[in-house]
């Protein structure tokens, strides 16, 4: 087998999705799992819904994804020249014909096709015409009318198609612009692919891709068409669903490991295993365990594995990752080597499920003044607890430093002498550092704080309790 050579051939017009994202992720490791070349074109010859914008998206998401494209991207709108010498060929060895049937009258012969329950198809009017170039004209091929294509898909197995399903399908649109399927063939066969890896929608493309090859006197790639993905209903994946952008869960803090991880296993498998590693990934990767029936996608599995990798990642490393969701939150966290920001990336690390999740669980770090979260305010910061509260920030005053132990026995001795539970001090506290119920440890975090910031804070708690009762 000559070197592998695998493409991803968006069209730019809309952003990266998980299905594109899937397609692109499956032919790049088969790629690199063949020692091969993975490709980046665009499909652009659609010139008003082609945006550079989605170009740019494309790209960028790929990147993220660490899907690097070793060849390209190729644009097919700086290719026609190509496209119109391949075209001249077919037409001059009789494959092809210029057609001048008015739009308006194919497409009042299909709405009859369809009112009568047939299956629209050009009913071959220009065929044998002899027809030349010309304004208006189209450029169809002549597909064969007997016989069948058998398409050997590495997923799914022989798929037979009848020509008689198939027609004269348009090559070449009045204006020079090749169609889909000539223009996605002629690069296919001069950019040397050997396997394309697509969605399962397009199967019915192939056996018309697989004729122009043959036409061309040339051997067709080997084609995979996987299963498309489901939303959680069971319906084709959507919008609707809560399916983002690539970016936008970028956006919303998942990793690129988690993203990668998560699409690997959509639709491919491997025993049970469900954590891959890039290399395990390329190692691993192989047609033959793609499944033959569609994936489910299930925005629960992508937050948990997503929480996997966060908790697995670098501590230094995802301060880096979390600092401009801080930025976002209108924080500025102090720099990544400072040993404080670093404890309290990891003092919310076991539990942050995204990016966002961990800015959001660590900005009373580095708010100057703490915001109550109104319910917590008033059930924990009552004249009740005043008096234990105010007799806490005297002896923290006069402790030396804000060790564990040392923190831990001075919230007992106190709590013992108030006749309280540890908690019923603790939850206070925690609302007059954090502004909520629910955060680290109250020890870890007093020390992540500081003397300073804590003392200031139970004051300002303190006063707060105060002007409520006043108010
Ligand atoms: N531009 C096509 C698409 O985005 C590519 C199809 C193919 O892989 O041949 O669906």
């Amino acid at each position: 087998m000559s070197k592998v050579k695998t493409r991803f051939p968006p069209s730019p017009t809309g952003h990266l999705h998980l299905g594109g994202a899937r397609t692109a992720l499956f032919n790049w490791l088969f790629a690199k799992h063949h020692g091969g070349v993975f490709l980046l074109r665009f499909e652009d010859t659609d010139r008003e819904r082609s945006k550079q914008e989605y170009v740019d998206s494309i790209k960028e998401a790929l990147e993220w994804l660490e899907l690097f494209w070793d060849e390209g991207p190729y644009f097919q709108t700086q290719r026609l020249e190509v496209y119109a010498s391949y075209a001249r060929k077919l037409f001059e060895e009789g494959k092809a014909y210029y057609c001048e049937c008015p739009p308006e009258l194919l497409d009042k012969k299909r709405k009859q096709a369809l009112a009568e329950g047939r299956k629209p198809k050009y009913d071959g009017t220009c065929r044998e015409k002899g027809l030349g170039p010309g304004p208006g004209r189209v450029l169809r091929f002549k597909c064969p009318q007997v016989g069948t294509t058998v398409v050997e898909d590495l997923i799914r197995g022989p798929v037979v198609f009848d020509h008689q399903e198939l027609d004269d399908f348009v090559l070449m649109r009045p204006d020079g612009v090749p169609t889909y399927q000539f223009a996605v063939v002629i690069d296919d066969l001069t950019m040397g692919i050997t396997h394309v890896i697509r969605g399962d929608d397009h199967l019915s493309n192939t056996p018309k891709q697989i004729l122009l090859f043959e036409a061309l006197g040339a051997t067709p790639p080997k084609y995979a068409h996987v299963p498309m993905i489901l939303g959680p209903d069971g319906t084709r994946l959507s919008k609707r669903h809560g399916a983002l952008s690539i970016l936008a869960y970028r956006d919303e803090g998942y990793l690129p490991q988690a993203m990668r991880n998560y699409l690997v296993r959509l639709g491919w498998s491997y025993g049970d295993q469900e954590i891959f590693t890039l290399d395990e990934m390329i190692e691993k990767f192989d047609l033959s365990r793609v499944s033959k029936s569609p994936a489910r996608f299930d925005p629960d599995k992508l937050l948990a594995l997503n929480a996997h990798y966060i908790r697995q990642e670098d501590t230094t490393r995802l301060a880096e990752m979390v600092r401009p969701f801080l930025e976002k939150l209108g924080v500025t966290p102090p720099p990544t080597e400072d040993p404080k920001f670093l404890k309290a990336v990891e003092s919310v690390k076991p539990r942050a499920r995204t990016l966002k999740e961990m800015a959001e669980m660590m900005r009373f770090y580095f708010v100057p003044e703490v915001e109550y979260e109104e319910k917590a305010a008033r059930k924990f910061l009552t004249p009740e607890i005043a008096p234990a509260l105010k007799e806490l920030t005297k002896r923290l005053e006069a402790l030396p430093s804000f060790e564990e132990d040392s923190l831990e026995k001075l919230f007992r001795d106190l709590a013992a002498e108030f006749q309280l539970k540890l908690k019923h001090i603790a939850q206070p506290v925690r609302v007059a550092l954090t502004g909520r119920t629910v955060s680290p440890g109250l020890f870890e975090i007093m020390d992540i704080l500081g003397k300073e910031t804590v003392l200031k804070r139970l004051r300002k708690a303190l006063e707060y309790i105060e002007e409520a009762q006043n108010g």
